[in-house]
């Protein structure tokens, strides 16, 4: 057995039901067994470390079921993109030996939430890529749009991205967004298909929002009973919904890096 403290530390294993995500978290966990950690059967709140196998879906999943714990995490990636992920199954007893020497970094994962107010309650919800506020079934949705207070727009058309710095590279990429460097604390609004004619005036293209300043969105009334809020790919549906407000969450997640490749080669290496 290596040497090293006495001390029990406790580490989280998250794996996908994938057959390679399997191998490699028992691969895994015979390697941290070497270096003296205990694996928790169950997710344990007063572990050092989760680490969770397989691909985006996977990791937005396990950071949802667990409640945004503030343990720092790191992906093995076994799924398609893996953009949140840092170490493939290859590299993990590097990673180990790596982690073990304190060879590693932390850093902040900034989280969208919203607060959506129907004709009687208020729910929170909060995601780590982003979160969308769409019509129904395809229906064209009108939602008026302040920042700080301000009105902005009457948007008319599929919906409204508010993602986080982490987020912008996925559902708000696809849609016309930028990419921002992840240190950054803003949110991106973006416009789903944004209609312009005689009728109706949208804004075309995205909006960076900074900390502190609020984006809210007040469906107009023929709306109210056709609004979808989707959160990282989760659908919810509130009847009467007459306010959404969105902020940057005062929560944060986690992210263990080992600087093995900077976030720019990671944009080159997964879109170009
Ligand atoms: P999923 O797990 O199949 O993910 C969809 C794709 O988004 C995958 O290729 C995944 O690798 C990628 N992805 C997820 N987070 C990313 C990030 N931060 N940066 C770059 N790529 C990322 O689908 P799901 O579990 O239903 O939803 C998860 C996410 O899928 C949502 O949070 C949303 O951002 C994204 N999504 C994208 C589109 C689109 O691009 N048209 C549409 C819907 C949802």
């Amino acid at each position: 057995m290596v040497n090293v403290s006495k001390e029990k530390k406790i580490i989280n294993i998250i794996n996908n039901n994938d057959i390679r995500s399997k191998e490699t978290s028992m691969l895994l966990e015979a390697q941290l067994k070497k270096y003296g950690y205990t694996i928790s059967d169950e997710f344990n709140y007063n572990a050092e470390l989760s680490i969770c196998i397989g691909g985006d879906g996977a990791f937005l999943r396990a950071v949802h079921k667990h409640g945004f714990p503030y343990i720092p995490f790191i992906g093995v990636n076994t799924g398609h993109l893996g953009f949140f992920h840092e170490i493939t199954p290859e590299k993990i007893n590097t990673f180990v030996e790596n982690y073990t020497k304190g060879k590693y970094k932390l850093e902040d994962i900034y989280l969208v939430e919203a607060i959506v107010c129907t004709r009687t309650s208020c729910m929170e919800l909060v995601g780590v890529n982003e979160i969308v506020i769409k019509g129904i079934e395809s229906k064209v949705i009108h939602l008026n749009v302040s920042i700080a207070d301000n009105h902005l727009e009457c948007f008319s058309g599929d919906g409204l991205i508010v993602s986080t710095p982490s987020g912008s590279t996925a559902y708000n990429l696809s849609a016309g967004g930028s990419i921002v460097y992840p240190a950054l604390k803003t949110l991106q609004l973006t416009p789903l298909c944004p209609i312009n004619s005689k009728a109706y005036r949208s804004l075309q293209n995205s909006a960076i929002i900074p900390d502190g300043m609020t984006i809210k969105v007040n469906p107009e009334y023929r709306d109210e009973n056709t609004v979808l809020i989707v959160v990282d790919g989760k659908q919810f549906k509130y009847d009467n919904v007459v306010e959404v407000i969105f902020k940057l969450s005062d929560m944060t997640l986690r992210r263990l890096t080992l600087d093995s490749q900077d976030f720019w080669s990671k944009v080159r290496d997964r879109f170009i």
